[in-house]
């Protein structure tokens, strides 16, 4: 097939940036917002607007990435730029992978999820579309939903059951025991989000798992009806979050380990990504178990789209400079 906006969709991996407007707190604090998001791609960290310790901020910060949405865009437009170009890819046997990436606070699960109207839900809705107008009664959807947490899987649609992982013959690693549901509509699927999510963030055992230390995964198959294999899958990733990579200095030991884990896991990411692109032989993918999860993701007829979310006050200027770099550095 022949696509009129090639140049642009076409690529394997893509890498854009959301900055979400300052909230009520902000306002109140009478913090300034420091981030200048330019039509389209080029994004200003705006140094003579940061307040902070200027020695730190001397050069002036500026970033390009495929695409820039400014605190204006709605989730509806970020999709649009981002996942939805990407479903296509899995009615035609590929794995299509979309991450969030970025601060706790900085807008993640307001992407993925947000007020039901976030990536997960248009991409359902997308992928149901398709599905019952060409694909009727030849496939069928799938889904799971788990999470990583400190190196550790736990099945969201099954209770936070713990998870096992090992390496089968072939050095692919199975997941042993993650549930698959199959849904025949966007608003089962959604549901089935709701559900997991709310064991997400409280733990269905009362430990009390903190969401911005977990890697929440939601993997859509496409599964052929009569030979169950799979045709092809979407994941989307609502990563911990970044600043807890940095948590490797803290008292706590059991901290310290996490903030060890989701370190780990964001280099290793970071690295995968980048082979993608080079069409590297050696895809770095046994670092660590999200991106030993993620595998097939890394392989073959895959294409990724990495949503950077940043905030735009001054005090989280430290942490938006180093999404900014990491983003910058995945291409
Ligand atoms: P994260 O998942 O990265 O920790 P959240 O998505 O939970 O962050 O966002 C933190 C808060 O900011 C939430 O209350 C969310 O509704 C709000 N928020 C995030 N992004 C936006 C946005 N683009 N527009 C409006 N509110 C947002
Ligand atoms: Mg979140």
């Amino acid at each position: 097939p022949f696509y009129l906006d090639m140049n642009e969709y076409g690529q394997r991996i893509r890498c854009c940036v959301r900055k979400r407007p300052l909230n009520k707190k902000e306002i109140a604090r009478n913090e300034k917002d420091i981030i200048d998001a330019l039509p389209k791609k080029d994004l200003h960290v705006n140094e003579p607007k940061i307040k902070l310790d200027l020695t730190k901020y001397t050069e002036k910060h500026k970033f390009v990435f495929d695409e820039v949405f400014d605190e204006t865009a709605n989730n509806y437009q970020v999709y649009l730029h981002t996942a939805y170009p990407l479903v296509d890819s899995i009615f035609h046997k590929g794995k299509a992978t979309c991450f969030a990436y970025g601060q706790t606070g900085a807008g993640k699960t307001h992407t993925m999820i947000g007020n039901n109207d976030g990536l997960y839900a248009l991409a359902a809705r997308d992928i149901f579309h398709r599905l019952n107008t060409y694909f009727k009664g030849q496939l069928d959807v799938h889904i799971s939903f788990f999470e990583i947490y400190g190196g550790k899987l736990f099945d969201l649609l099954h209770g936070r059951k713990l998870l096992a992982c090992r390496s089968d013959e072939k050095q692919n690693v199975v997941v042993v025991g993650l549930g698959e549901r199959q849904v025949n509509s966007a608003q089962e699927l959604m549901n089935c989000i709701e559900e997991g999510n709310k064991i997400r963030s409280t733990g269905s055992t009362g430990v009390n798992a903190d969401s911005s230390r977990s890697h929440a995964i939601l993997q859509i198959s496409l599964k052929n009806v009569k030979s169950k294999k799979l045709h092809g899958k979407f994941s989307f990733i609502d990563l911990a979050g970044s600043e807890r990579g940095s948590d490797t200095t803290d008292n706590d030991k059991q901290t310290r380990k996490e903030g060890a884990d989701i370190n780990k896991s964001l280099l290793a990411l970071k690295e995968c990504i980048r082979a993608l692109d080079q069409a590297s032989k050696h895809t770095p993918f046994r670092q660590s178990t999200l991106t030993q999860v993620l595998k097939d993701s890394f392989i073959g007829n895959s294409r990724t789209v990495m949503i950077a979310n940043i905030a735009p006050n001054q005090t989280a200027a430290e942490h938006t400079l180093n999404t900014l770099r990491y983003a910058d550095r995945v291409k």
